[in-house]
This record gives structure tokens, sequence and C-alpha cells, in this order.
């Protein structure tokens, strides 16, 4: 449009040099010629593109005049209340501008809630008065000016996605007990922030249902940060509500029925329609009356459950919970490469689905054609301010990708036919192809025909052929971002300040910094956010490609919407999410660090450490996903280092030494009484140390100065329990605990040979004499990941994808067998309270030398021997295993779940984790079943999916 105007106002230009006299005309025509050449190129670039969609389209947030979330890839900013004082360090610290407040408020919580309820049980339950439809700055001050007022407020919000890059707030309810407002939030964008003060003051409480997703979109629209919050979803997790979705609620106290369908409506068009303003109406309107009940209910539970002495109180646990939930900040998931969640979750989608089944889905190209897709999709989507799924379907890529379309027919008939089986989620019509796609298949003509071949390329090409001068699109201050920024979300972009979080002291540290970083961290985005629907429509869970695809090969699911995959299960799930005791799994995970929300980098962190975790019953392994997140590098020192010092204590506190202390040969001990440790304090030779000595003095004990040497051969002594060593000692203390794999590993990759080993006893070799035995698997072998190995284990990509997803043990079982030479079967392992013997003979009775009476009885010998299969003899394995047993003996499961919690608050102390997902808890203990055909239960489901 812009190209044919200025094409235009130039023929004008060209009409009047034409006319004017001979004595300029060799200027004119010197002129002339250059105009006649800008206007030739300019019509031929017009013709080759068609204008932007966008050029005729009125979107209503292309009226803000301030976003404070725009669609670059920089980390979102958070509001800053005190400029002056921020010291040159900080300043880049996206810190929670009311911490102090909402902290203060968790500690002296509103335990006078009630008392601002006055005269409800006298409040006449219907909506016929009128309500506010606050539309004008004028009004929007009043009711600030009202709200003042007020000591308690409810407030809802609706939003629209559909056709937004990040989102946006399209309504906000508010109601008091004598009004309903409705706020129009599209044409007061730019004045919201009058509404900062009244939402930060802690002396009025505001109401929400379910306010987690609320609180984030207040912060990016509005920099509106809620101080002193009643959720009365949190309410109904501490009264043990069977349900908590606030239809549930509005059905049981004020008998009204709300069609939760109307969520999905498109909430930018005006006016609204009546349906829909008496479902926004009613989402506010009824939180007061419902608040004041639970409040009631809290009470009469803490009158009935609390002795004299007993001081919890209900409602204070209800506003602290409340307020935990006001911390939380929002933050833009950054990919360290655009589009690459997107893409490496389209691949395995499709290697993954066996009706796909068609060689070209494997080859190179078709990857490289779904990556590039992708990343113009990402762009595109923040160049015009719409969501993915809005410019081109994952389907649509597929298939594109899979069979590369020519022609604009091709191209329009394959994405109709990807996208026909599709049924939405939402209830805004979608259009195939996207007028995005309509006015750009110059691009995707290009991305297919493969003439670019840098993927920073595309996005270069792009950004300046739609941006640039003379682009295609209109700039907005969404994407006016994009184009002053020159760094682009591709290959790595890992510099100390990217996301203005980390501060200039990490520079001197930072070449080390970034080859550890580029070594350990996950390699491709870890939550993949695919959505599982219930038949209605009710959101289940976010999980990763993998399991959606189980579902999916078993027609327990369909397909319902293509970006994030979605599916609609075809059965009915035994319970909801809000139902259960924990909001944590409905939360769209970030793909960034959970301690400051760095996204360029991450890798995950096991918040209870393996050591224990491998030994938990399986039942409670299962919600791990809550007890892994994401860290980057930093943040993981931080809390691994913490972990350790913490596991000190723990193995004090129990009197359970954290590494086995001696390695004594079985005939050389069969006579001498096994000492236990003289103190708890005393940790044991540490493996690491052992095997650096015994490393050391086998490479060049010979040439050593013999003080060095003594101080080496005294730690290798020490774990022989004192005796003189041989070099098959040094060789067998390299050797203990790791298995065949792990040595293979380990001579190649220190380039030692074990030649004081006798052939037979080569553990390679007997494994093989056992006569084709495969090795016994065992989960999470290898040195426990508290050793230097850890990062190295946790770095590969050989870890689970999604912490949700059935294969996760799968993938990080390493092929590996505890076993089983005779040398090391005769190895006895003395450890603080007892010892565990290993053997290479599982059903020899004989075998089993426990002498661990203190906790396993005789009888338990089998399941140790099974269990012992599973643990590293290095590390803190033989340690974690005594603890985990001791706590399930002593105090059972719970005993287990309250050693978790102890471990969250470990992390939480450490690192002050500002980024974690929603519904993470401290206290969590969450169930997740889906019932009958849950994916936690593979016996169920093969045989129902054979029986359907
Ligand atoms: P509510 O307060 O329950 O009306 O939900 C607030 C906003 O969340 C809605 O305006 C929707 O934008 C979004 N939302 C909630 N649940 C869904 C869903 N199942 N599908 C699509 N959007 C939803
Ligand atoms: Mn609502
Ligand atoms: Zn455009």
């Amino acid at each position: 449009m812009c190209l044919t105007l200025g094409a235009a106002a130039m023929a004008a230009e060209n009409d009047k040099l034409r006319a004017t006299p001979l004595a300029i005309a060799a200027t004119c025509f010197f002129a002339l010629a250059i105009s006649v050449y800008l206007i030739k190129q300019l019509f031929a670039k017009s013709k080759r593109r068609k204008p932007c969609y966008l050029i005729a389209e009125f979107k209503p947030q292309y009226n803000f005049k301030r976003v404070l979330a725009d669609n670059s890839y920089s980390q979102f900013k958070h509001l800053k209340l005190h400029e002056a004082d921020s010291v040159a360090e900080e300043e880049e610290l996206n810190l929670h501008p009311y911490k102090v407040e909402i902290s203060s408020l968790m500690k002296n919580a509103n335990v006078g809630i009630l008392e601002l309820f006055d005269g409800y049980e006298k409040w006449s339950m219907g909506m016929g008065g009128e309500y506010v439809w606050v539309e004008a700055e004028e009004q929007l001050r009043e009711l600030v000016a009202d709200l003042s007022n007020e000591e308690v407020f409810a407030v809802d919000t609706e939003q629209h996605g559909l056709r937004s890059f990040l989102g946006f707030t399209a309504l906000i309810q508010i109601s008091t007990m004598s009004k309903d407002y409705l706020i129009d939030t599209i044409v007061l964008h730019d004045v919201m922030g009058l509404l900062r003060p009244v939402f930060a003051n802690p002396a009025i409480c505001k109401v929400f249902h379910g306010a987690h997703n609320d609180i984030l979109w207040l912060q990016r629209d509005f920099h509106i940060y809620v101080v002193n919050l009643f959720d009365t979803a949190k309410a109904c997790d501490i009264l043990s509500k069977p349900h908590k979705s606030l239809a549930y609620l509005l059905e049981t106290y004020c008998g009204v029925a709300t069609n939760k369908l109307l969520q999905r409506e498109d909430w930018r068009q005006r006016p609204l329609s009546e349906e829909m303003i008496q479902y926004a109406r009613v989402d506010a309107h009824y939180l007061l009356y419902i608040a004041y009940c639970l409040c009631l209910e809290l009470k009469q539970l803490e009158n009935e459950n609390s002795s004299p002495g007993d001081k919890f109180h209900f409602i204070l646990e209800a506003s602290r919970r409340s307020n935990a939930t006001c911390l939380q900040l929002f933050a833009k998931d950054i990919e360290s490469c655009t589009g690459e969640l997107a893409a490496s979750s389209i691949i395995s989608r499709c290697l993954n689905d066996p009706g796909n089944i068609s060689p070209s889905l494997y080859d190179e190209k078709f990857q490289e054609l779904v990556r590039r897709l992708c990343v113009w999709r990402d762009l595109m989507a923040r160049l015009h301010d719409e969501s993915l799924r809005f410019v081109l379907s994952d389907n649509a890529i597929i298939a594109l990708a899979a069979k590369i379309p020519t022609t604009e027919t091709n191209i329009y008939s394959s994405m109709l036919e990807a996208d026909s089986d599709v049924e939405s989620v939402t209830m805004v019509p979608l259009q195939t192809p996207s007028p995005v796609v309509c006015s750009h298949l110059d691009d995707l003509f290009c991305l297919l025909r493969g003439k670019i071949t840098k993927l920073d390329d595309i996005l270069q090409m792009c950004i300046r052929e739609h941006l640039g001068q003379g682009g295609s699109c209109p700039l907005s201050a969404y994407n006016y971002a994009l184009l002053s920024k020159t760094t682009l979300g591709t290959g790595n972009r890992i510099t100390p300040n990217h996301n203005g979080f980390r501060a200039s002291k990490q520079v001197a540290k930072m070449a080390s910094r970034q080859l550890f970083v580029q070594k350990f961290s996950c390699k491709s985005p870890v939550y993949h956010n695919c959505k599982i629907y219930a038949s209605d429509g009710r959101l289940l869970c976010y999980c990763d490609q993998r399991k959606l695809q189980w579902y999916l090969n078993r027609d327990l699911a369909k397909l319902v919407e293509g970006d994030p995959l979605s599916i609609m299960l075809l059965f009915e799930p035994k319970g909801r999410p809000e139902d259960e005791d924990n909001d944590f799994y409905i939360q769209k995970k970030k793909n960034i660090c959970v301690g400051c929300g760095e996204g360029n980098h991450y890798l995950r962190y096991r918040i209870i450490p393996s050591c224990y975790r491998i030994h938990f019953p399986e039942h409670l392994k299962s919600h791990r996903s809550h007890d892994i997140v994401l860290l980057c590098v930093d943040c993981h020192e931080i809390a691994h280092s913490a972990a350790e010092k913490y596991k000190k204590h723990v193995a004090a506190e129990f009197g359970i030494p954290l590494f086995i202390r001696r390695v004594a040969d079985l005939d050389k001990t069969q006579n001498t009484p096994i000492s236990l440790p003289a103190s708890c304090e005393e940790i044991g030779v540490s493996p690491l140390q052992l095997r650096i000595a015994a490393m050391a003095l086998l490479r060049h004990g010979p040439q050593m100065p013999s003080q060095r040497r003594e101080e080496l051969t005294q730690t290798v002594m020490t774990y022989y329990g004192g005796r003189e060593i041989t070099n098959e000692d040094l060789e067998k203390a390299l050797l203990v605990g790791m298995s065949p794999h792990e040595r293979r590993r380990f001579e190649k990759k220190r380039g030692y040979t074990f030649k004081h080993f006798r052939k037979s006893n080569n553990p390679i070799d007997a494994e093989e004499d056992i006569g084709g035995r495969p090795p016994v698997t065992i989960q999470n072998a290898s040195p426990d990941e508290d050793e230097e190995d850890s990062l190295r284990t946790k770095a590969t990509d050989a870890y689970q994808q999604d912490d949700d997803t059935i294969l996760e043990d799968a993938k990080i079982t390493a092929p590996c067998s505890i076993d089983t030479d005779d040398s090391l079967s005769d190895t006895k392992i003395v450890s603080g309270i007892g010892s565990i013997s290993i053997s290479s003979n599982d059903d020899t009775s004989g075998s089993g030398n426990l002498s661990n009476g203190t906790i396993h009885p005789s009888d338990e010998k089998e399941t140790l021997l099974k269990n012992d299969s599973k643990m590293s003899l290095l590390g803190h394995g033989p340690h974690g295993k005594q603890v985990v047993e001791y706590l399930l003996k002593e105090h059972g499961e719970d005993g287990v779940r309250e050693f978790c919690q102890r471990w969250r608050h470990v992390f939480v102390e450490a690192l002050h984790p500002r980024f974690l997902p929603g519904g993470w808890d401290v206290k969590h203990s969450g169930k997740r079943d889906f019932g009958e055909f849950s994916v936690y239960k593979p016996t169920t489901i093969a045989s129902a999916a054979i029986a359907g």
C-alpha cells in the first residue's frame, strides 16, 4: 500500500517536472531518469508482493499506545518502584515490586477477613441491579475512587488469545457488594495503570477464583500487581472440597448455573452479547458471597479441629497460600533458537506416529523444512501480532514439509487438507490458509525452495522485507522492538546481560561458563506444553508430545488443536485438576530458569536428590514433574551446593554416612567384626577422592614426591580399612561400583587399561561367560548424580523429555549392570550402619551377606538385592537407600512426603526462585490420576486398547 502511494506521488512529481522551462531541462532529465528507474523498481516490488492483510484489517490492539509485553525476543520488564535507589548490580534484576508487602502479609495474614463481610448473611443473591460499563477514563477514575473506599472487592478477567502473540486482557470484571463493573480494557488499555494503587493496596482485599493466570495477565498488560489476595480456590483446597471449580461453587452456594464454554468466546467483540455480559458478571458478582461462605467454613473447621495449644489457623493459611500466588512474576517464553520448541515437537510427533510412516518424514530435508517453517511462523506471528496457531497449524507445517508444493493452488490445497480433520477448541472461526499465509506467500515459496540456508538469514530477511524501509507490513507497538534489535533468536545468544538478569560480575567467568553451558544445557526445549482436554473442553493438563501421541495411537483421544498440539480425551477422566489438591498440572510451563528467568540455556535440576528419589515407592515417584525444574547454570550451582550441604545434615541427623567407608576383601575380614563408624559426622572417603588418588598412584606413583604419594596412599588405605595396598587394589578402587559400560567409558576417556587384572576377572568377560544373559538394566546407574558425572549425565539428551511423560524411566535408564565378576562379588562394602554385598547370582541364597541388621530383617534379602541393582555404589547411593528405608519403616509414606518437603524448602531457601510454575508448592502432594485409562497404568491401558 505504502509502495503504491509512493509511486503515485512520484508520478505526480514527474508530471510537474515535464512542465518546467528548458533552462533546467538537463537537470530535470537527470531527475526524471532516476524517478523512472525508482518507479520501475517499486512497481516491480509491489507486483511481486501482495499487500499485507493487516493494511486492510483493523485489530483492536493496534490502538494501544503503550505495550508492556511486546513481541520481541527480550524478556519482560517488571514495574520498578524505586528507580533511584537501585544500584548498578541490581538495576537489571526483575524483582517483584511488592515483594516486601506481600511477604509481610504472608507472615501476618488477613485473619480479620471475616469482618470484611459484615452484612453478607443478609445479602440478596440476585444480579438484578444494573452494571456499570466502564469505557471512559473519567469513569475509570471514579471507579478507582469508589474502590479506594472498599475493604474488599472481587475480580475476574477475560482474555483474547487467537489474534495476538502473547494474548491480552479484553475485559476486567470488578464487583463490590453493591455494584458490578465491567471495564473495557481495550479502549482503556493505556490508562489502566490508574488501578495499580487499589490493587497494590494491602489494606484492600481482592477476591479472585483461581487467580494464578489473572495475576500474570494483569502484570503483563498493565503492570498491575495484586497485593492482599483471597483466592476462593485456595480456600477450597484447605476445606478439601470435592470440587473446586467456580462452576461448582456457584451452583453449591448460589444456585447459579454457568456455561463455561463462554470462556472461549471472542472477548474482543463490542458490544458484547447479552449472554457474554451475563457470563462475565456472574464470574465476579458472586465471588464475595462465596468467599464469605468459605471463610465461615474455615472458621468452623478451625473451631472443630484446634485444641487450645494448636495454633493452626485455617483462614490465615488460605490467605497465606493466596498471597503466595501474588509473588509470581510474568515472564515471556524465550527460546535459544526461535521456533525450536515447535519444530522439535512436530518432528517427534511425526517420528512417533505410526500412521505417518512415509520415508520422507525421516529425512533431513523434511526436518530442515519443518524447522524453517517454524522459524517463519514464529516470526510472522510476532510481526503481525497473531498466535502461532492463527498463522499456520502444525498439521499444515507437516503437510508442506512432507510434500513440497510448487504452486499457489498446491499450497492452499495441502493446507486445507491438513486442517480439515482438526476441530477447534476455540469458538473463534479459523481461516485456512490464514491471511498471513495468503498475503506473504512469496516467503513460503522462498522457504520451500530452499534458497536461504541459514535460519538466521531467514529471520533477517523477513524482518527487512516486512518491517524495514518500504516493508510490506505495518509497524506497531508490538513489533517495533523486533526491528530495533539486531540480535535475533537463533544460535547461541548466550551473553551475560541478554535477559537483563545476569549482572556484570560474571563477565570474567564467561569463557569457561559458555563452554559449560554448551556442554551441559538441554539441547532442546523441555516443555512442549501440549494440552489435554476433557470431553467437555476443560483443560486437564499440559504435557509433552509423546504423552499425547500415546493417547492418540490408542484411539483414546482426538486431536483438537494444532498449536501447541492438543487432544481431547474420548473417555471420562476420573478427576479434574481443579478438583485435586494442586493446580500445578494445569499450568503452562516455561522453558526458562525457574530461579532467575534466564531463557537462553537451562538444565534440569532435581529438587529431591536422586540418591533418595530412586528408592521411593513407585507411586510417590509418579509426580516427579513437580520436583524437576529448569535452572540456568548459575542457579544450578547454587541449588546443587545447598543440596550437598543439606545431605551432610541428613547424614548426621539419621546417622547414615554419605559415603561407603571402606571396601574390605571378604577373606580378610571374615573373622574380623565389622566396625561401625566412630562418629556420625565422619563421612568416609569420597569415591571421587578415591578415584583421583588411585588413578594418580597408578599413573604417576613412582615419579611423585614421596609426601604426596604418602598422602594419596593413605586415602586409598583408609578405604581398604587401613591395610597395605597393592596395584590390583588400586585398580579395584577405580572399578568398585562401576558397571562394565561405565568401565569401558572410563577406559576410553582416561586412556587407561586395567593391566593388573587377570583376564578372567574382567567383568565384561564374566558377563559374556554367563551365556548371553542380558546385563541387568538399572535406573540411574552410574556414579550418583551428586558426583562429578552429575552434570554430564544431566546434560545429555539421554534425559527424559518431559517430566510427565511415561517414557521418563526408559530414557534415563542406562544399559548398565552392577555385577558380577568374582573379585567384585566378593567385595563387601561397609557402610555406616551395615553392609551391602553384591553378588553376581541373585538366586544364590548364600550370596547375601547382609549384616545391616538394624535396617533389614533377613527376610528382606530379596527386595534388597533387587533394589541394589538400582543403586550405584559410588556416590550417595547406599546412603540414600538407607535413609529412605529408614523413613518408610519409621514414618511410612508420610515420612517420605515430609522428607520431600524438606528438600523443597532447602531449594527455595537457597535460590528464592522467582519463576516457579503456578501451583508449585513446598507442600505438594498432588495425585495424578486420570483413572482407568491413565498413562500411569500401562497394563490397564494396553488391554483396554486391545478390547476397544
Ligand atoms: P474465566 O475467568 O474462567 O472466564 O477464564 C478467563 C479467560 O481464560 C477466558 O477469557 C479465556 O481467554 C481463558 N480460558 C480459560 N479456560 C479456557 C479454555 N478451556 N479454553 C480457552 N480459553 C480459556
Ligand atoms: Mn471469567
Ligand atoms: Zn504482513
